[in-house]
């Protein structure tokens, strides 16, 4: 007893960038997803790896090094051996043995390649733990929750396939009907377990993201229907993501050997991961952000100005994107942990629609960060070249990416790009750009024949809230 004391008073806590939400273990913050403050949740203190942790992990599979960096952040919230096999179970259901196998392109030019999970795209690799530790939480407290998400492409596949058929949770996620791609619809529309709802809403993306936004902030039905985010602001998501940069840069020679990573970004979650795993010790030379023609980060960096303009639809739609919401959490630590500047900042950013970093912030992002952006003519151009010059096919995501770290070539150290999604589900974009369609792994190909099930309503919060409250377990079946 008085050990384990000793222990949770070590253990690192979670506090909000915003400043006056409540401090909260691992399981409160992954069941939370958003800060009752707004904000967003980060460990108080980085946990380090020395270098000779990191030598260490050269000689362990995925899962053994997942266990390593994710265990400080866990705590004793979760025994050992039992998160030792929840990592083993969740990273068995991708299709590589490797499960984020690296690909070299050219003399010190690499991929780190993703999309090896149930959906094809690199979400998987975060949703596939989340869903496995919210419902073993939510077992063993004996609660329900009710997940509810917006989707405009890969997120909502990802997070029904983690969620499918777990009893402790019903998944609603909303579409823009008629505004998805066929293979993303027919990935979250073609799941058979009763606990999975679609919902086209009539509208666009931006709608279905009003009505979350609405549900999230109406902290009556957020309590009613005990409803968990799943989005990329889940802290969850962001740990288990530290991990591939750690697993890549030890085969690379880590930690004598410093890499480069260029992420292709949309929201910040993947990018901030990279951030992360450098706090706790690995040695990366610089992060390159990768953006499409979206590209309030790259703006953002050169001026020290944050500002969304309107949202381009692209070729790589899931970085289609003009908030960025995980750059909070980078603002937060620019600022030296100052919550209060931090809300200063998001109350510009509401108010007068832009906000504006200090020299010493910007210092600090450019430091670390450097940012690229791609348009349309130069992803059709890298995906064909790169086809030609290598054989390798990329999907539009990736292809943002290599044309970025082409820019940031070294010919000192590693550059390690990260494949975001696989060419199939991109097919179109692909085909324009090789005149030839990629090839269809047979774990899509299964889904793209199978019956589909949603149910298409009106862009209408009551009418959403009484479709939910209809279905949702939790309401039906109240708690003791
Ligand atoms: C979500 C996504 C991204 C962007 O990742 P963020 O964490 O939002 O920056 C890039 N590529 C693909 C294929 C994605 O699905």
């Amino acid at each position: 007893m008085a050990d384990q004391m000793q222990n949770q008073a070590n253990e690192l806590r979670y506090v909000s960038t915003r400043g006056t939400a409540p401090v909260l273990g691992f399981e409160d913050v992954m069941l939370a997803g958003l800060a009752r403050d707004g904000g967003l949740y980060l460990p108080d203190v980085w946990p380090r790896f020395t270098p000779a942790d990191i030598q260490a992990m050269s000689g362990l599979s995925y899962a053994q090094t997942a266990c390593r960096v994710m265990e400080p952040f866990v705590g004793s919230d979760i025994a050992r051996e039992e998160f030792a096999e929840i990592v083993e179970a969740a990273y068995a259901t991708f299709s590589h043995s490797a499960v984020t196998p690296l690909v070299e392109l050219g003399s010190g030019q690499w991929l780190l390649e993703l999309f090896h999970g149930p959906t094809l795209a690199f979400k998987d690799v975060a949703m596939q733990l989340l869903g496995r530790l919210m419902d073993r939480t939510l077992k063993r407290r004996g609660g329900r929750a009710t997940i509810v998400g917006a989707t405009s492409g890969d997120t909502g596949g990802a997070a029904i396939e983690a969620f499918a058929g777990r009893e402790s949770v019903d998944i609603f996620i909303l579409h823009p009907h008629g505004r998805v791609s066929d293979v993303q619809r027919r990935q979250m529309t073609t799941a058979r377990a009763d606990n999975v709802h679609n919902i086209a809403i009539k509208g666009t993306f931006d709608d279905c993201q009003a009505l979350l936004k609405a549900l999230f902030n109406d902290l009556e039905q957020r309590d009613r229907l005990s409803l968990a985010g799943v989005n990329s602001i889940n802290w969850a998501r962001i740990m288990a993501q530290t991990v591939y940069y750690f697993v890549s840069a030890a085969a690379l020679g880590a930690p004598e050997r410093p890499v480069r990573f260029c992420v292709p970004t949309g929201n910040f979650g993947d990018v901030f991961a990279g951030y992360a795993a450098s706090r706790m010790g690995l040695p990366i030379d610089r992060l390159v952000i990768a953006t499409n023609v979206n590209d309030i980060l790259v703006r953002t960096l050169k001026s020290g100005r944050y500002e969304p303009n309107a949202v381009v639809a692209t070729s790589s739609p899931s970085m289609d994107i003009q908030v960025s919401s995980n750059f909070e959490r980078l603002i937060f630590e620019a600022a030296g942990r100052d919550s209060v500047r931090v809300c200063q900042l998001m109350d510009d950013l509401a108010g007068q629609g832009s906000f504006t970093l200090s020299e010493n912030e910007l210092a600090f992002l450019r430091s670390a960060f450097a940012a690229e952006a791609v348009d349309e003519e130069q992803v059709e151009r890298t995906i064909r070249e790169v086809a030609r010059e290598t054989g390798y096919v990329c999907d539009p995501h990736t292809a943002v990416g290599i044309a970025a770290a082409r820019r940031q070539h070294t010919t000192r150290i590693p550059v390690v790009t990260l494949a975001t999604a696989h060419p199939a589900k991109f097919p179109d974009a692909v085909e324009a750009a090789t005149g030839k369609r990629p090839d269809v792994p047979s774990r899509l190909e299964e889904k793209l024949g199978a019956d589909e099930r949603f149910e298409i309503i009106d862009n209408d919060y009551d009418a959403l809230v009484a479709f939910i409250e209809a279905r949702a377990r939790v309401v039906a079946e109240p708690r003791a």
